[in-house]
């Protein structure tokens, strides 16, 4: 049983598409708990530190426009095995290469507008968290973990 805690970001073609709680709710159905939440529009500061492991790359300039071109919506879920599973629902980064089933397969054309970010390690969780969080912007859902999600 191992309890964790990802980074997710509706990007802002979902949010431009009107598409975020049909995002939102996927991660709820299958049980997550949102910690944390936030509507933001991101700096380019900000956006160059979150994909910091894309610098150089051919895509990164177009990434960091299309990520501060409007507003996105930040998650923070928790759950079982919640790195893996929340990857597992968003689908494969290429939307032609994702199942139908997953948000990219169900909503996404072109891998530059994919919808949806989740961290893809602990390492990347707990860094990316810290870059749209302060300790305080979380809640506790303990009650919901120890009813829901943790097998007696
Ligand atoms: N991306 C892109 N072109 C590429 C590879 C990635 O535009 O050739 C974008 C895409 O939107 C992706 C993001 O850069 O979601 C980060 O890439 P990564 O490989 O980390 O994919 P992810 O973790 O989002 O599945
Ligand atoms: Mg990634």
């Amino acid at each position: 049983m191992a309890i964790e805690r990802t980074l997710i970001l509706c990007k802002p073609d979902a949010v431009s598409r009107n598409l975020s709680g049909e995002i939102i709710s996927r991660f709820e159905r299958r049980g997550y708990l949102i910690v944390a939440m936030k509507l933001m529009q991101l700096d380019g500061e900000r956006a160059r530190k979150h994909y910091a492991e894309h610098d150089g790359k051919s895509f990164f300039a177009g990434l960091v426009d299309f990520i501060t071109s409007g507003p996105l919506v930040a998650l923070a879920v928790e759950g079982e095995n919640a790195i893996e599973g929340c990857r597992q629902l968003m689908g494969a980064t290429n939307p032609l290469k994702a199942d139908v089933g997953t948000i990219r397969g169900d909503f996404a054309q072109s891998i530059g507008r994919n919808m949806v970010h989740g961290s893809d390690s602990h390492e990347s969780a707990e860094r990316e968290l810290a870059i749209f969080f302060d300790a305080k912007d979380f809640v506790t859902r303990k009650h919901d973990l120890e009813r829901w999600i943790i097998e007696k």
